[in-house]
């Protein structure tokens, strides 16, 4: 009988045990998730490396993680211009094809000299005669593609190239999310995650919740200047840095000195002096003003 008892608490104890580390597990995947490289940090890796790579001659490549699969061809061939499409980094080559790179949740590219070492979840090396580009990923989540064709870009808008707010607002009114959803949609508009979309809606007092479906073209006018403007300033600060967000040299971002409501909870709205507040929504952490983004 005492046995018996014994093994149930065991039992008990065990499975507590479990559910603690996999909630732990899950805080840290939120936190990860959280702080991804939108569009002005992805801006300015491309801005860094047009002024490094663009030009230059591929020399050597090195896949050192084997879920990367295989790119052929690349040694040899100079990259001509380095541009982007919402996050991915697109580095075109002198022989019309294009080299993909999605750096996802945790991916890092960082510029060194082949004299220093090697840092930990390096995943792949593209070597050129005056330096290296290093793709560093903890969690593996970034790809790399060669492409013949200029694909991958369906609907998707990009709000610093091609921001038709009259074909975005018409697909909106058929949707049922709620607005920052909608933004951060990748399949209608390239580019926007968590941090931005919650400063962009704060800058134009529309509450996050709201459906898309009765957001006016006019406040499509005014969402669309908000993130042109909000963009452009972060781009400027060379990225937001909230955790470990580092540009092609390894250098913090600036714009986490500007930001209005993300990471402010508790503290006063800075247009109304109505008290921030962070909730859930769609599993994101959601900041906002319930005086001035009342609806
Ligand atoms: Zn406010």
């Amino acid at each position: 009988m005492l046995v018996n008892i014994f093994f149930i608490f065991l039992k008990f104890f065990l499975f507590f045990l479990k559910e603690k580390k996999s909630n732990r597990k899950m805080q840290v995947e939120f936190l990860v998730s959280e702080h991804m490289p939108e569009l002005p940090e992805v801006e300015t890796l491309c801005r860094q490396l047009r002024r490094t790579i663009a030009g230059r001659e591929i020399i050597r490549v090195e896949i050192l993680d084997h879920r990367l699969g295989t790119v052929d061809g690349l040694v040899g061939r100079r990259i001509t211009a380095v541009t982007r499409y919402g996050k991915a980094v697109v580095m075109e080559l002198d022989n019309d094809s294009r080299l993909l790179l999605h750096l996802r949740m945790t991916g890092k590219m960082q510029w060194q000299s082949p004299s220093r070492e090697i840092p930990p979840h390096t995943r792949f090396i593209i070597s050129f005669s005056h330096g290296r580009l290093l793709c560093i990923d903890t969690r593996r989540f970034a790809t790399l593609a060669i492409t013949s064709d200029g694909s991958a870009q369906a609907f998707a808008k990009d709000p610093l190239h091609d921001f038709r707010i009259e074909e975005v607002h018409k697909i909106a009114r058929m949707k049922k999310l709620p607005v920052k959803s909608f933004l951060m949609d990748q399949r209608w508009i390239a580019g926007i995650g968590n941090i931005y979309a919650c400063e962009i809606l704060h800058e134009v007092s529309v509450s996050p919740w709201r459906p898309v479906s009765g957001v006016s073209l006019r406040e499509w006018r005014k969402i669309e200047g908000a993130t042109k403007e909000i963009l452009e300033r972060a781009i400027a600060c060379r990225g937001t840095t909230v955790s470990d967000w580092r540009d092609l040299f390894g250098r913090k971002g600036e714009y986490q000195h500007e930001l209005k409501v993300y990471g402010r909870e508790g503290l006063p709205c800075l247009r109304c002096n109505g008290v921030i507040q962070r909730l859930r929504l769609s599993g994101r952490g959601t900041y906002f003003c319930p005086t001035c983004q009342r609806r």
